[in-house]
C-alpha cells in the first residue's frame, strides 16, 4: 500500500524555519509516510536560504511572486497553484504554519478538497481583525478549516477554546520556531564581529503597518541611541523589501558603529541574535527566538499576538513612538537591574519537541501507529 503523503505547505521566511524542523521530524518516519514540502514562493531568496540551514529544498514551489502584487492576486495564484498540486499528489493531509496568505490558501483549498487540514501556530489573536493586517485575518480562516489545531502556548489554546473550536481537536505543543532556533544554534558559523569588544544592540523591521512614517521614527531611535552610548554598535539586518530600506538607509547609512547589512542566512542570523545584548524588532519570530537565549526584545509594535513573552517578561511592547524607543533602549543599555530582570526572564514558548508533538498528532490522525511512547502525554 502506498504510504499518505504528508503536505508541509510553505510560502515566506518564517513558515520555512518553522516548518523545518516539523518536515525533519516526518522524514525520520519516512517508513511510515512520505512528507512534502510546497512552496508558494510568496518569498524567493529569502525562503531558500532559510532553509539551507536545514538541508531542505521544496519538493515543488509554485513560484507565485510578481512584482507589485496585490494580496488578492497573491492569494488567487497560490489558491490555484496549490489546488492542482493537491490534485497531482493526492495528499492524506495537509498542514500549513502561522498567519500568511500561503497559510490561509493552504487550509482553504484543504477544505474544498476534503483534505484533513492542521493548523501549527495555531490560536494566536489580537483584538481586532485589521491588525496585523492581513495575518489577524488569515490566522482567524486557518482555525475555521482546521481539523487539528497546534496552538504553541496554554493561551493561544484558550483563545480557540473561546471561539468554541472543539477541545478534542487542540493540543498545545510549543512553537515550533523553538526547535528550530536551537537546531540552528547548534550549527558551526564563523562568530559575528570579533574585533568588536563593545555590545551589539540588533534592529529588525519589516511589517506592513510600520511602512513609512513609524520606520522612520524606529531608524531615529535606534541611531540616538548609538549617539548616546558610545560602546554600542547597531546591526540592522535589512529585509529586502524597497519600502524598508528607502526609509532606513538614508536615516541610518554613513555611521562607523552602524552596520546596514542583508538578512543574513538563518543559522547566522541566530549567531548574530547570540552576540547582541538587546534586539529592536517588530519580527514575532524574533521576539519567541530571542529569549531562548536570554536577549531582551523591545517589540516594535502597538499590539502583540505573542504577549506570553510580555507577561514573562522576556519582551517589552514599546510601539513605534522615536522618544518611547529611545527611553526604553537607554533604560535597559544603562540600568544593570533592568536589563538582569529582563534578560533572566524564563521563555514560555517551548521546549524544543514541538515538531515530535506535531509529527506524533499527524500521524494519529492518519491511524499510522508507530512503536514509540507517547513522550507529553
Ligand atoms: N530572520 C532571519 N534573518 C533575518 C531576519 C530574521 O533568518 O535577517 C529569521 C528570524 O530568526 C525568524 C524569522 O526570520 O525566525 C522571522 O521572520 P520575519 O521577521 O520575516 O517574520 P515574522 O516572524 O514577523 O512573521
Amino acid at each position: 500500500m502506498s504510504k499518505p503523503i504528508v503536505f508541509c505547505v510553505i510560502g515566506t521566511r518564517p513558515e520555512a524555519i518553522k516548518v523545518a524542523p516539523v518536515m525533519l521530524e516526518f522524514q525520520k518516519f519516512s517508513d511510515v509516510c512520505q512528507p512534502m514540502l510546497i512552496s508558494t514562493g510568496q518569498h524567493k531568496e529569502i525562503l531558500y536560504r532559510s532553509l539551507e540551514t536545514f538541508g531542505l529544498k521544496p519538493d515543488e514551489d509554485l513560484e507565485i511572486m510578481q512584482h507589485g502584487s496585490s494580496l488578492a492576486q497573491v492569494t488567487s495564484r497560490a489558491l490555484e497553484g496549490l489546488d492542482s498540486l493537491i490534485v497531482k499528489h493526492n495528499p492524506a493531509f495537509v498542514l500549513g504554519q502561522g498567519d500568511t496568505t500561503t497559510a490561509m490558501v493552504a487550509a482553504m483549498d484543504a477544505f474544498y478538497r476534503n483534505v484533513p487540514f492542521g493548523h501549527i501556530e495555531a490560536g494566536l489573536r489580537t483584538e481586532t481583525v485589521r491588525n496585523p493586517f492581513p495575518e489577524e485575518y488569515n490566522r482567524r480562516v486557518c482555525a475555521v478549516s482546521a481539523d487539528l489545531h497546534l496552538p504553541p502556548t496554554d493561551w493561544s489554546r484558550d483563545n480557540l477554546l473561546k471561539e468554541n473550536r472543539d477541545p478534542s481537536t487542540i493540543f498545545v505543543t510549543g512553537n515550533t520556531g523553538i526547535d528550530a532556533v536551537l537546531l540552528a544554534a547548534e550549527q558551526k558559523d564563523q562568530p559575528w564581529y570579533p574585533e568588536f569588544t563593545g555590545r551589539v544592540v540588533l534592529l529588525t523591521t519589516h511589517r506592513r503597518e510600520n511602512w513609512g512614517e513609524p520606520q522612520r521614527q524606529i531608524a531615529t531611535a535606534a541611531k540616538r541611541l548609538v549617539e548616546a552610548f558610545p560602546d554600542i554598535m547597531l546591526v540592522a539586518a535589512l529585509h529586502p523589501n524597497p519600502m524598508v530600506r528607502d526609509v532606513l538607509v538614508p536615516i541610518l547609512g554613513g555611521n562607523d558603529r552602524i552596520k546596514l547589512i542583508e538578512p543574513p542566512e538563518y543559522s547566522l542570523f541566530v549567531k548574530l541574535m547570540q552576540r547582541s545584548v538587546l534586539i529592536l524588532s517588530d519580527s514575532g519570530g524574533v521576539q519567541e527566538e530571542a529569549p531562548a537565549f536570554g536577549i531582551p526584545v523591545l517589540v516594535l509594535r502597538d499590539t502583540t499576538e505573542r504577549p506570553e513573552g510580555v507577561t514573562a517578561g522576556t519582551a517589552k511592547l514599546v510601539g513605534t513612538d522615536e522618544e518611547r524607543i529611545f527611553q526604553e533602549g537607554s533604560r535597559l543599555l544603562g540600568d544593570e537591574t533592568a536589563y538582569k530582570a529582563m534578560a533572566n526572564a524564563v521563555s514560555p514558548y517551548g521546549d524544543g519537541k514541538a515538531s515530535e508533538r506535531v509529527r506524533f498528532l499527524v500521524l494519529k490522525a492518519l491511524g499510522v501507529t508507530t512503536q514509540e511512547v507517547k513522550m507529553w502525554e
